[in-house]
């Protein structure tokens, strides 16, 4: 049986007491009317990490993520944050190489893979994100572009640690853009990935690592993809921000 989450990506929204005032009726209404053994993620700027930990304490299905994390262990890096800052909050997860990131921040293979290494280290757990643009998959080449992804960041990832590892798949024209992916071609997609992952870590651990979908994730199309049988949950971002249609994600 493969592990579900449900992550929500808060981006770079909310000031410190709308987080806490989200992040306590997410909490709430998770406890109240959320069934099963789904974990649920907070992936919350920086500022909201310590307090939103401290909120989610009470729930042990909930735990709160980064949505990066530097790549460097400490020091004179002015305005960065380190994974072991990070876990000192009681963060359990970090975001690495979301599209946002490798976008606007020129973050590469080699950056995400140091970055995974920081994450592990502090004892905490990557949710590495991966997917194509649209004029990739115009081309038909969108296997081929997520197999590389995955290839250049995985192919030194230990062993021991793979118990950890949770990835996302999110087709960058997907994310923030209302269109979702198809339910058939995430699916699509999601078993591709688990073939690379077989690939690269053997069948068996290949069927434990939970493959969550992102893009344009709402209560009214979550049911169908959550039911594809290599979708294992999902990673929420525009619709993680209203807490009755976030808890709603969650119950699909
Ligand atoms: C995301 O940012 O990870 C995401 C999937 O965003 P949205 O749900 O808004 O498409």
């Amino acid at each position: 049986m493969r592990r579900r989450i449900i992550a929500a990506n808060w981006k770079m929204n909310k000031n410190y007491q709308q987080g806490l005032e989200l992040a306590s009726e997410v909490i709430q209404i998770v406890a109240d009317e959320v069934n099963g053994n789904a974990e649920v993620v907070l992936a919350v700027p920086f500022i909201h990490l310590q307090a939103v930990t401290r909120l989610a304490a009470s729930n042990s299905r909930i735990a709160v993520a980064a949505q990066n994390c530097s790549t460097e262990t400490e020091g004179a890096y002015t305005g960065e944050t380190s994974a072991g800052q990070i876990a000192s909050t009681g963060a359990r997860y970090v975001l690495v190489g979301h599209s946002e990131r490798r976008e606007y921040f020129n973050e590469d293979g080699v950056v995400l893979m140091r970055k995974i290494e920081q994450t592990l280290q502090a004892s905490m757990a990557p949710i590495f994100c991966c997917g194509e643009p649209l004029s990739i998959r115009d081309q038909g080449q969108e296997n081929k572009f997520v197999a590389s992804q995955l290839n250049d960041v995985l192919s030194t990832y230990p062993k021991a640690d793979l118990h950890r590892l949770v990835l996302a798949y999110e087709p960058i024209w997907a994310i923030g853009t209302g269109r979702t992916a198809t339910a058939a071609q995430a699916q699509a997609m999601h078993a591709h990935i688990r073939t690379v992952l077989t690939d690269l870590f053997g069948e068996n651990a290949a069927q434990l690592i939970p493959i969550l979908y992102g893009g344009s994730v709402k209560a009214s199309n979550a049911v169908e993809l959550f039911a594809q049988p290599d979708i294992d949950g999902g990673l929420v971002g525009g619709a993680s921000l209203q807490s009755r249609e976030f808890a709603n994600i969650c119950k699909a």
